[in-house]
């Protein structure tokens, strides 16, 4: 515990909003209100909070089809199931991708995302421009991302809110039978879950 902690950085490099944050900190610890274990367990809680957990969460529906039916009747049940802690979250719906119709979640409002499963919103997501661009012109942003989808394909995307939370469960790629969970979960990315973009493709040895 030494000078990584912002209560010791020399204040004139902050800007003005970190210095609010850490005189409310500071005064919060003062009045006991909390204290400064208390924050680094709540830091160490949500960094734990990982695109790991969705990968998990899609390999095994991969593998497991009675876990699929699961996971797309009752998510939270399902992240239960493997110690996945999902109860922040109020409504989860998980979006199957199909040959015929994939989808794409965003919060055109503001960064609505399912952290237990994701961990933090990447910048891009809380863009304006994707907030927007994904709405007006989703293909365009799946090209941007390196997909490319033929018209026949369908696209549906899905706006957040304060109460309901997606996730996108891609296509599993061709040529992984009989791959491990954990080796297939190293395919499932992080877009792939927020649908801009397909699993890793199993790449020949
Ligand atoms: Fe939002």
């Amino acid at each position: 515990m030494s000078d990584d902690h912002g209560h010791d950085h020399p204040k004139h490099e902050l800007s003005y909003y970190a210095k609010r944050i850490y005189a409310m900190r500071d005064l919060l610890i003062e009045k006991g209100v909390i204290s400064e274990k208390d924050i680094q367990c709540q830091i160490e809680y949500q960094e734990a909070r990982t695109p790991a957990n969705g990968a998990r969460l899609v390999a095994k529906a991969w593998v497991d089809p009675a876990f699929k039916a699961r996971f797309i009747a009752d998510p939270k049940a399902a992240c239960q199931e493997i110690g996945i802690d999902a109860t922040a979250i109020n409504e989860f719906v998980v979006l199957e991708n199909t040959p015929q119709v994939r989808h794409m979640v965003v919060c055109t409002l503001c960064s609505c995302y399912p952290r237990p499963i994701l961990g933090r919103p990447p910048d891009w997501y809380k863009s304006f421009n994707y907030r927007q661009r994904s709405v007006s012109d989703p293909r365009g942003v799946m090209r941007e991302f390196g997909l490319e989808l033929p018209d026949e394909v369908e696209v549906r995307v899905h706006d957040s809110t304060a109460d309901i939370r997606y996730i996108v469960m891609p296509m599993r790629p061709a040529g992984t039978e009989g791959w491990s969970e954990d080796d297939l979960a190293k395919l499932v990315t992080r877009d792939s879950m927020i649908g801009v973009m397909d699993a890793l493709p199993s790449l020949p040895e």
